[in-house]
């Protein structure tokens, strides 16, 4: 199986600073976007930490002679890719909490993080916290793989609030989980079936809150080549005020 990618990240037009990162590793299987917050450029710092956690545990235990103890408890009712990425996002957690505990003033840092690795036999598994987002674009039909770990979400989840009042709620920025250097994130992992011609975006929600799902659809069904497809979505959000950092990961899927 072959993925092409293409990634741009860009802080809008309102923030002074771009507080996403994302890695690129084919060669690991692991694509991630990460959007950090906090003050105090804590938030650069935890994006930063987390990504480099997460890629770092990946590359380490890929292969199959994994010379490595395992850091938390194994779960055998889940892949060994899906306990992997697992481990890697309690890890980059755990990194926070040593850095905030090296310098005060980053207290109160954290960040999403939402990944997939794509294993040598083609099966790709997600990982997620908080509410940078995960889709799949497969034959002209857009799907939302993730759950966004946001108050405003959980409220629509439970029929308190209709969508269109969460988009205006005061509280729409809320995430109730996050890496955070605090309690073990509790951690979304579930398995991404890839087809041929599959494109998966990856994203932070400076796109999804500016540019609606329809948009986003159209985007994927118009442009055939993925770096355009990705600056296109970049200035669709700028178009729409820029309000927050931007960052957009874009794979497409071909059967070898
Ligand atoms: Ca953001």
């Amino acid at each position: 199986m072959d993925v092409l990618w293409a990634a741009r990240t860009d802080p809008g037009l309102r923030r002074p600073h771009n507080e996403d990162n994302f890695c690129a590793r084919p060669d690991l299987g692991l694509f991630l976007v990460a959007d950090g917050m906090g003050g105090h450029a804590g938030g650069e710092v935890a994006s930063r930490l987390a990504v480099e956690a997460i890629e770092a545990f990946i590359a380490e235990s890929t292969g199959p002679d994994i010379d490595t103890v395992w850091p938390f408890q194994y779960d055998a009712a889940i892949s060994l890719d899906a306990n992997r990425l697992r481990t890697a996002f309690r890890l980059a957690n755990r990194r926070l909490q040593d850095e905030v505990t090296r310098q005060f003033l980053l207290r109160g840092m954290a960040t999403t993080a939402s990944g997939l690795l794509i294993g040598a036999d083609g099966v790709a598994n997600a990982a997620h916290v908080g509410d940078s987002r995960i889709y799949r674009h497969r034959e002209d039909t857009l799907v939302k793989l993730s759950q966004d770990h946001s108050w405003v979400e959980e409220q629509v989840r439970a029929g308190v609030l209709d969508a269109s009042a969460a988009s205006q709620h005061p509280w729409r920025n809320v995430v109730t989980r996050a890496i955070s250097g605090g309690d073990e994130p509790m951690v979304d992992l579930f398995p991404v079936p890839l087809h041929d011609g599959d494109r998966i975006l990856l994203c932070s929600d400076g796109l999804s809150v500016t540019v609606t799902e329809e948009s986003l659809a159209q985007a994927l069904r118009e442009e055939s080549e993925l770096g355009a497809l990705a600056d296109r979505l970049i200035d669709a959000a700028n178009a729409a005020g820029g309000p927050d950092n931007i960052t957009v990961l874009l794979l497409e899927v071909h059967a070898a």
